[in-house]
């Protein structure tokens, strides 16, 4: 069964993760990812991205930084064909310096509130929804609502690996070597299978 959407972590997912990545110069797209974002258009699967971007309330940007970043990567996809459905992203931190930014809040993730967001603003279902990132907080969130879930080992993804197998619920996610191999074998009916041949077991 394909997915009603994916909601997809940005740096080390999507993107090469650079340290607190602020300008559209910085942007490197990890090979593979903008055909991928093009098929999943094409079988109608909306793309959400789903981002903490904690360096607004360190000071280190603001957040027409972050917004100029995402018309950048909107701009880079809807060249390729693809199209992202909606960007959401956490300014906060709670050891942050900016005023404003710096409260406890409920979207920073592994809290659920942009995965809230997303389901409710689209009216989707969790249990049809893919979640896919390179930390386990970007799916842990997912997890807890029903979502299948997607380790990269993009990004942080090799350490995240290691941090996986402590975890009770690493049976529910399955790692895959970058976005860029996660498609469905609809044919077949029984989901995932990375492109390099290997069954992945979920
Ligand atoms: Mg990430
Ligand atoms: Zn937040």
């Amino acid at each position: 069964m394909l997915p009603q959407a994916i909601l997809c972590d940005r740096d080390g997912t999507l993107i090469e993760d650079e340290h607190f990545l602020h300008h559209p110069e910085q942007i490197r797209w990890i090979p593979g990812v903008l055909e991928k974002l093009r098929e999943w258009k094409q079988q109608g699967i909306q793309i959400f991205v789903i981002t903490n971007q904690s360096g607004v309330a360190r000071g280190y940007f603001g957040t027409e930084a972050v917004e100029a970043v995402h018309a950048q990567l909107q701009q880079d996809v809807e060249q390729h064909g693809g199209e992202i459905a909606q960007f959401y992203y956490c300014p906060h931190h709670p050891q942050g310096s900016i005023s404003g930014y710096n409260d406890p809040c409920n979207c920073r993730k592994p809290a659920p509130g942009m995965f809230l967001a997303v389901l409710e603003e689209h009216h989707l279902q969790p249990n049809r929804c893919w979640v896919v990132g390179d930390r386990l907080r970007d799916l842990e969130p997912g997890i807890e609502l029903g979502m299948k879930a997607f380790l990269v080992e993009t990004g942080y993804g090799l350490q995240a690996k290691q941090e996986l197998k402590g975890k009770s619920y690493r049976e529910l996610v399955t790692v895959i070597s970058s976005l860029a191999y996660l498609f469905d074998l609809d044919r077949r009916g029984d989901g995932v299978r990375g492109r390099r041949g290997e069954e992945l077991v979920t």
